[in-house]
């Protein structure tokens, strides 16, 4: 049987394919079929969305042609992803997604961090008038209990860490719930899940505010399918992890049996990409209940058939990229400054392909210009660089797909060998 629309996909293990340019889809496809992840083929953030100008049903209808074009016959989700509002609920939901995954940052307290005892409590109280824990008092609900998450990890809330919990996540998990509840009116009876996502934070979450998270959403009967924690060391856009393999397999270890016994749910990795030194850490900790969402590499694929097959053009949206590095770079995670960038010229560089596709900087550039050139970037001759790109791609569309194949292949392999 055909799969042509996407479904709810469960607790089997699973990896996002972003596709900003339509086009990715038979090298993912490709590279998904060979390993034993269930695909969400279609997967774009509002936030990419109003960037690149596509709309939900664009990106759907572009997954689900290259579906059809290979009788593809297995489940496969759609993801909604980063929606803030019931508004962008609706968006997507309209569009047929049916994976929804809700970012509470707007209303996460990163200054709890550094907040005083007193200033604690009093936003607290504050919090408990406004009904934020449903007429409970914080304490009453989580202080003095033990919980035992694995043979190895028993939590335990002191009461500053209690009151830290709160103030940080407490309106965001409020937040949560009502969006999680507007998922549940859109999708009426068709199937669908949820992931909540606190990555885009400000620091590393602890165990500690995971359990509270997990605790706060089973009280108020949120069932997600995967949680997405902002982990210890730096996960840029673009390039490999940066920092301790150790700590980062230590805090993985104790986020990942607080979704084995909070859930279960899927631990979910954002800013997925080319992350290669911990994919085998992370496949052999989170084992089944594991989502990992990509997004931008699919793009700088992309940027490799044209560097390969249209030099001239390439060129251009380098030089277009560096122009516009230092406005677009804003809301980004990133290591290349705006010094490394006004010192390119990319005519002194010997290995153009290396330069820009292979090391950070040059792939840190054109990741977070994506938006610009796709939208506003042209070439003299007046085309559009979104018409170039997709014409070359088109023309070269084995090149493409072989391209994506081998990249995600080494994603998923790595993944898989833990
Ligand atoms: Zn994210």
């Amino acid at each position: 049987m055909k799969s042509e629309n996407p479904t709810a996909l469960g607790l089997k293990k699973s990896f996002g394919y972003g596709d900003r340019l339509g086009l990715a889809g038979p090298g993912h496809i490709a590279a998904n079929e060979k390993f034993d992840f269930a695909g969400i083929f279609a997967q774009q953030s509002i936030r990419e969305l109003d960037r690149t100008k596509r709309t939900a049903e664009e990106v759907m209808s572009a997954a689900q042609r290259s579906l059809a074009a290979v009788d593809y016959d297995k489940p496969w989700g759609a993801d909604g992803d980063h929606l803030k509002t019931e508004e962008d609920v609706r968006r997507m939901a309209a569009a047929g997604y049916t994976f929804f995954t809700i970012d509470p940052s707007d209303f996460v307290v990163n200054e709890a961090n550094g907040m005083g005892e007193n200033d604690l409590r009093e936003t607290v109280s504050r919090q408990e008038s406004a009904n934020i824990y449903g007429g409970h008092s914080l304490e009453n609900l989580y202080l003095g209990k033990s919980y035992e998450i694995s043979d190895e990890l028993d939590l335990a809330f002191t009461p500053e860490a209690l009151l830290r919990a709160g103030v940080k996540y407490g309106e965001a998990v409020h937040h949560m719930e009502k969006i999680a509840r507007s998922i549940d009116r859109e999708c009426a009876d068709r199937p669908f899940e949820i992931e909540v996502s606190v990555d885009e934070t400000e620091t590393p979450t602890t165990t500690l505010e995971h359990l509270f998270i997990a605790l706060e959403l089973k009280r108020r009967c949120v069932d997600v399918v995967s949680l997405a924690p902002r982990f210890t060391g730096d996960f840029e856009k673009g390039v490999d992890f940066k920092g301790s393999l150790q700590l980062f397999e230590e805090s993985l270890q104790g986020h990942a049996a607080i979704a084995k016994k909070m859930g279960p749910y899927k631990l979910s990795l954002h800013s997925g990409s080319d992350k290669f030194a911990v994919y085998p850490i992370i496949g052999r900790v989170c084992g089944e209940l594991l989502h990992v969402k990509t997004a931008g590499t699919s793009y700088l694929e992309a940027l490799r058939v044209i560097l390969r097959e249209d030099l001239p053009l390439f060129n251009d949206i380098a030089c277009y990229s560096a122009g516009r590095f230092s406005v677009d770079k804003a809301t980004y995670h990133l290591s290349v400054t705006d010094e490394d960038v006004a010192q390119l010229s990319h005519q002194k560089i010997a290995d153009q392909e290396d330069f820009y596709l292979n090391q950070n900087k040059g792939r840190q550039l054109l990741h977070v210009t994506f938006g610009s050139v796709l939208t506003d970037g042209k070439r003299e001759n007046g085309q559009t660089f979104k018409e170039a790109i997709l014409e070359n791609l088109e023309k070269h569309s084995q090149l493409h797909k072989d391209l994506l194949n081998v990249h995600f292949s080494k994603h998923l392999r790595l993944l898989s060998n833990g």
